[in-house]
C-alpha cells in the first residue's frame, strides 16, 4: 500500500490520518510534543482539569463524520450535548443577558432587558443564515485554488449576491445598522474574535458565525473539549495509524520537485505523500526552508492571540455558566490596542469558561475551574511579563466589580498561557490562535492552498491554511485535502 507521513498531530493532522487510513494508506504521524492534539489539549493541576485551548464547539457532525467513515457509530465514542444557553453576558452597569439557544427566547430576553425589538434578532440571524448558505459551499467545502470551484453553479449564484453577503462593509457597520442598542452591537461584534479578527475591520461576511452558534447550535462534549482529540486519536490508532511522539520533523525531503519523505532525528523516512499540519509560516521557515517561499501569503497579518489564567476557584458562583463574557466599556479602544497598538487595554473583555458546570469532576467539590481569557495581540516581542502582571490586576478588579466579590483569595491554583508559550507549545507563528487574521476582504484568498503548487505530493491542512482556523475549519481542511489526494 501507499505510505503517507503527517507532520503534526493537531486536530487537522489526526483527522487527515483517519481519512487516509480509511482510503487504505499506511499512515505515520510525527509529533514534536509528547502528546497529541496541539492546541486542543488539556492540563491538570491539583484536582482541577482544564481544556487548554479551544472551548467553543460548533458543527459536531464534522467529528461524527469521521467515525461514520470508519464504519463506527459516533454516539458510542463521542457524546455531546446541545447547550440551552450559548453564553452569559455581563456589563459593568449590572446588565446581564442570557443568550438562549432558542431564538425566540433570546429575542424576548433582549427586548425585556435592552428594549431592542426582538425582530432585530431574527432579522440578523436570517442574514447570517443567508451568508452561510451562499458562502459555505464555496469557501468552506472546496479548495479556492482550483478552477472548478469558481465555475460551479453555487459560485455563480453567489457572485450575483455579493452586496448582500457583506463584502463591502465591516462587521461593526453591519451590526450598527441592524441594532439600536450599543450593547447588542457589541455582543454581535464579538463574533469577530471567533477567528481572531477585528470587528471594526473584518468584512460583515463574518456575520456568518452567529448562524453557527444560534441557528445550528453551540455544543459541549460530555467529557470536555479534549475528548475531541482523545476520541479521534483513538479512532486513528484503531485504524492502524502509527504515532511517533517527541519527534520533531527537521525537513521535508524534496527531489525533482516532488516530496519523497521527511527527515527526523537525522533519519530519512520515505513516503508517497507528505502532509504538513504544522503552522504554515513556521513550516516555510524550518522544514521547507530550502523551498520556494510564498512571500505574499507568509507576510499576511496574523490573527490575535490569547492570555489565559487557568484558575482553580474554591467557591461556586451559581450565576456563572459554561461560557461567560464580561464586556469592556470601550470595545473600539480594546481592539485598537490588540490590532494597532500591540498592547492590552486596561479594561479588557474577560471570557471565563467553566467546564465544571457541565462536568463536575473537572473541579473538587464546591469549587470551579475558571479558564479566564482575554484577547491580546500576537507576539511581536512585547514585554509580556509586564503586560501579564497589569492584565491580571485589571481582570481581577473587573470581576470583583461585576460579581461583587473578592476573587484573589479564591484562587487556589494558577497556571498561565501567553502568546510566547502558545508559539513554543504548538509552533504557531507569533502565537496567533487562528493563522492569518480576516481583517480584510481578500483574507480568504491569501491563505495557503491545501496543496503545494511547486512540489508534488506535498499537502497542507490545519488552522493556518485554507479554509482557516478553528476546529470546524481545521477538520474541513483535512477533508478538502484528502478529496484532492483522491482526485
Ligand atoms: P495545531 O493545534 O496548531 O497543532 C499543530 C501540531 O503540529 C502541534 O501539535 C505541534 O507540536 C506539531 N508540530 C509543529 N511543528 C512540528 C514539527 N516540526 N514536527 C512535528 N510536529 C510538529 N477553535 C475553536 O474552534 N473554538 C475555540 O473556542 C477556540 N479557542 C481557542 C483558544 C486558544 C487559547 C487557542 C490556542 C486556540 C483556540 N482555537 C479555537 C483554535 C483551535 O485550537 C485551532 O484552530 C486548532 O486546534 C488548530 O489545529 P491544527 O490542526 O491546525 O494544529
Amino acid at each position: 500500500s501507499k505510505k503517507a507521513v503527517i507532520i503534526g498531530s493537531g486536530i487537522a493532522g489526526i483527522s487527515a490520518s483517519i481519512r487516509l487510513a480509511v482510503k487504505g494508506y499506511e499512515v505515520e504521524v510525527f509529533e514534536a510534543n509528547p502528546f497529541p492534539g496541539g492546541k486542543l489539549s488539556e492540563i491538570e493541576i491539583k484536582g482541577y482539569r482544564f481544556d487548554a485551548g479551544p472551548s467553543l464547539f460548533t458543527l459536531p457532525e464534522q467529528v461524527e463524520e469521521l467515525f461514520l467513515l470508519a464504519g463506527k457509530n459516533p454516539k458510542e465514542f463521542f457524546e455531546y450535548i446541545k447547550l440551552p444557553v450559548a453564553c452569559n453576558y455581563f456589563w459593568e452597569d449590572g446588565t446581564r443577558i442570557n443568550a438562549f439557544a432558542e431564538v425566540d427566547k433570546f429575542a424576548d430576553e433582549v427586548e425585556r432587558k435592552l428594549g431592542e425589538p426582538g425582530s432585530h434578532i431574527s432579522e440578523s440571524l436570517r442574514q447570517s443564515a443567508f451568508i452561510y448558505e451562499h458562502l459555505a459551499p464555496l469557501f468552506m467545502h472546496r479548495s479556492l485554488h482550483q478552477i472548478q470551484t469558481w465555475t460551479n453553479p453555487d459560485a455563480l449564484k453567489s457572485y450575483l449576491k455579493m452586496g448582500k453577503l457583506g463584502i463591502f462593509s465591516t462587521m461593526n457597520e453591519a451590526n450598527e445598522k441592524l441594532f439600536d442598542n450599543p450593547k447588542l452591537v457589541q455582543l454581535f461584534n464579538r463574533y469577530a474574535t471567533y477567528n481572531g479578527s477585528n470587528p471594526y475591520e473584518t468584512p460583515a461576511t463574518l456575520n456568518i458565525i452567529p448562524h453557527l452558534e444560534f441557528n445550528i447550535g453551540a455544543y459541549f462534549p460530555k467529557k470536555g473539549m479534549h475528548a475531541i482529540t482523545q476520541s479521534l486519536f483513538q479512532l486513528s490508532k484503531d485504524l492502524g495509524v502509527t504515532y511517533h511522539f517527541d519527534q520533531k520533523v527537521e525537513e521535508v525531503l524534496v527531489e525533482n520537485k516532488k516530496a519523497i519523505g521527511i527527515k527526523v532525528r537525522n533519519e530519512h523516512i520515505h513516503a508517497d505523500l507528505v502532509i504538513n499540519n504544522m503552522d504554515m509560516v513556521n513550516a516555510y521557515k524550518s522544514i521547507l526552508r530550502k523551498q520556494k517561499q510564498p512571500k505574499l501569503l507568509l507576510n499576511q497579518p496574523k490573527s490575535s492571540s490569547a492570555l489565559i489564567f487557568y484558575w482553580g476557584i474554591k467557591r461556586k458562583f451559581p450565576e456563572l455558566d459554561l461560557h461567560n463574557i464580561f464586556f469592556s466599556d470601550n470595545y473600539l479602544e480594546e481592539f485598537d490596542h490588540i490590532f494597532k497598538k500591540g498592547s492590552i487595554y486596561h479594561d479588557p473583555t474577560v471570557y471565563i469558561n467553566i467546564t465544571s458546570v457541565y462536568k463536575p469532576d473537572d473541579a473538587p467539590a464546591d469549587c470551579m475551574n475558571w479558564f479566564t481569557m482575554i484577547n491580546v495581540p500576537n507576539n511581536q516581542g512585547q514585554d509580556w511579563d509586564k503586560l501579564i502582571a497589569e492584565a491580571k490586576k485589571n481582570i481581577i478588579h473587573k470581576l470583583n466589580r461585576i460579581l461583587k466579590t473578592d476573587v484573589e483569595p479564591l484562587i487556589e491554583v494558577e497556571e498561565i498561557l501567553d502568546p510566547r508559550k502558545i508559539e513554543i507549545k504548538t509552533s504557531s507563528a507569533q502565537g496567533a490562535l487562528y493563522g492569518n487574521s480576516s481583517n480584510n476582504k481578500f483574507a480568504a484568498f491569501l491563505r495557503h492552498a491545501n496543496y503545494s503548487s511547486s512540489i508534488k505530493n506535498l499537502y497542507f491542512c490545519g488552522g493556518s491554511v485554507h479554509p482557516g482556523g478553528g476546529i470546524p475549519l481545521c477538520l474541513l481542511s483535512a477533508k478538502i485535502m484528502s478529496k484532492m489526494i483522491e482526485e
